[in-house]
């Protein structure tokens, strides 16, 4: 009989056993959902077994730029964040709201609720699990509650990765959301490669992560073994890409409104909307109303939206935010600024996804950089 586990304890999964974990969840009932190979990177998919992992992968990043290459290793893990995050499962980007349909001189409304199955997020980041943290306050933690993200949001379980690399785009290390996943898991594992071992120093962050754990082969982590995984974490922080000075930055962009900096952005950005769908934050969406020819039956759905699209800030006779200026404007000081204003934090976890995605190389440290240097150069 194994001694039983608590949350705190810190275990070795050997990569043979790797599978064992896939098995216990799929026992337990849970969907696991976690990184995989797919429309020419990696991305976040339905996972059976290990080998529907990017076994051996890795990515290349940068400003406008996403590749993949071989590692010459066999790691799980040994990539950074892809072009899809969490909200993807939890907050998808079409959703129906309800459908109505006609009855005598009224209608019947239904609100079908969807069968939502109990996910497992495997492969979880530090920057994702905070982002996921910052819809949570968005959504459910707020006065009003998104049902339909409450629902999918449920019990879900996650496994946390610390990152064994950093991305060209990350700077986690500048918004204090990573690499090392600090909160919000039921696991998190550090991948530890070496040539004659290949194994996970595990972390259990909540009691059923530790009963998870009774069903897999494990043993407890010696000291040797929680340093090497220690120093794989710091190394990773050491290696950021991008960096951003948030000292003040709320105030350093509030007093800024009119700098000629957006004008400079403006005339590189094509408001193609790509940073807001690849942002695991943002949650902008616009609600479309469809009926049939003979108007029996009438749907509302819900879709993922952008602050770089003009319709989006239309209000009776017209958009508030014509000019593209105003737009990139409106986004990046919502992310950093106003953001911690109404939600106590910023709304961005530093994850590079809009640096590397944006096809003209638009980059938010880059920007808000510009903006501070000159501000110390007048001074
Ligand atoms: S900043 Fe880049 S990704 Fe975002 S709307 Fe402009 S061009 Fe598109
Ligand atoms: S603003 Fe950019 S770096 Fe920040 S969370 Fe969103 S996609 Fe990631």
């Amino acid at each position: 009989m194994k001694p039983s586990l608590q949350r705190g304890d810190r275990i070795v999964l050997e990569r043979e056993h790797f599978q064992n974990l896939l098995d216990a969840l799929n026992k337990k009932g849970y969907q696991i959902i976690g990184p995989t190979l797919g429309e020419g990177s990696i991305i976040y998919g339905k996972l059976s077994c290990v080998s529907d992992l990017p076994i051996g992968w890795t990515d290349e990043q940068e400003g406008g730029m996403y590749h993949l290459k071989k590692r010459g290793d066999n790691a799980l893990f040994g990539y950074t964040v892809g072009p899809h995050s969490w909200k993807n499962f939890l907050f998808p980007s079409v959703q129906q709201l309800l459908q109505a349909k006609r009855e005598g001189k009224g209608f019947q409304v239904n609100r079908k609720r969807e069968e939502i199955p109990k996910f497992a997020f495997l492969g979880a980041r530090s920057c994702d699990i905070y982002a996921i943290t910052i819809q949570d306050k968005v959504f459910i933690k707020g006065k009003f509650v998104d049902p339909h993200y409450a629902s999918r949001r449920g019990d879900t379980f996650i496994v946390a990765v610390n990152c064994g690399k950093a991305g060209g785009t990350c700077f986690c290390v500048s918004m204090g959301t990573g690499p090392r996943a600090d909160l919000g898991f039921d696991i998190a594992m550090t991948e530890v490669l070496k040539s004659d071992r290949h194994y996970f120093l595990v972390e259990l962050g909540t009691e059923r992560g530790a009963e998870i754990f009774q069903e897999i082969p494990y043993k407890n982590a010696s000291e040797e073994e929680r340093a090497t995984a220690n120093t794989v974490v710091e190394n990773t922080a050491k290696h950021m890409g991008r960096y951003m000075n948030t000292d003040h930055i709320k105030d350093l962009l509030y007093r800024n409104y009119e700098h000629p900096r957006w004008n400079d952005v403006a005339e590189r950005c094509l408001a193609c909307a790509n940073c807001t769908m690849v942002c695991p934050t943002c949650f902008c969406t616009t609600v479309e109303d469809t009926g049939d020819v003979p108007g029996g039956h009438a749907e509302r759905w819900r879709k993922l939206d952008s602050c770089f699209n003009l319709d989006h800030s239309y209000i009776h006779g017209g958009s508030t935010r014509y000019s593209i200026r105003s737009r990139y404007r409106q986004w990046m000081i919502h992310k950093i600024a106003t953001w911690i204003d109404q939600f106590g934090t910023t709304g961005c976890v530093g994850c590079g996804r809009c640096i590397t995605w944006c096809p003209v190389a638009i980059d938010i440290t880059e920007e808000a950089r510009a903006i501070r240097k000159s501000e110390q150069a007048a001074e």
